[in-house]
């Protein structure tokens, strides 16, 4: 039997346990502005950090498909059915954060259930790593297109629009760069975590 295993993933190319398309969720579009203050909108900032992970992404080799690609409007069941629809594949959501608190600041990773739990960690960690924040952790949540995800799934918060620091920081291409390159970071360590058998 281990030699049929074998032999099956050599015909699929793909070592086991290993994932192969990333389904990129910028959050919000068209008159869902998302968080916002004066002109920074979190619409935008999610589909330019969302572009920017696409290509590192797939500079790793890894297919990617995005649920936008312009400002449009696009329904949380069609974002879930979009990441659904593909299979050996993980979903990431980028969002940036809003609160009325404006001295809180940030980033948090959100996954629903322990299968993206790890997910959630990894990638968490490794955007840490390239910008000094406020670390809020990996927490669970209820959002829509987590709660109604088949593959792993996680919903990252890229820092507070509401924060006049980080919203300063999030208007410069650099930061939102680093963002982008954390999570391809975070998302290439749980690939090495699947293929090692560490995750499922
Ligand atoms: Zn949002």
């Amino acid at each position: 039997m281990l030699g049929l295993c074998v032999l099956l993933a050599g015909t699929l190319g793909l070592e086991a346990g290993a994932f192969r398309t990333v389904v990129i969720d910028p959050g919000h579009g068209a008159g869902d502005l998302g968080g916002h203050y004066g002109k920074v909108y979190e619409k935008h900032l999610a589909l330019d950090t969302s572009m920017r992970l696409e290509h590192y992404l797939e500079a790793s080799g890894y297919r990617t498909v995005m649920t936008r690609r312009s400002d449009v409007f696009i329904s949380l069941p069609k974002r879930a059915s979009i990441g659904n629809s593909h299979s050996n594949s993980i979903f990431v959501s980028v969002h940036y954060n809003y609160t009325w608190k404006r001295d809180v600041s940030g980033l948090e990773t959100f996954y629903n259930n322990s299968r993206s739990k790890p997910l959630a960690q990894y990638v968490q960690a490794e955007m840490l790593k390239r910008v000094r924040c406020v670390n809020r952790g990996v927490k669970y949540a209820r959002y829509y297109v987590i709660r109604n995800a088949k593959n792993p799934a996680i919903l990252v918060e890229c820092g507070f629009v509401s924060n006049r620091r980080e919203r300063n920081r999030m208007k410069k291409a650099g930061y939102r760069d680093d963002m982008a390159r954390g999570i391809a970071e975070g998302i290439a360590k749980y690939q090495l975590a699947r293929r090692s058998g560490r995750v499922r």
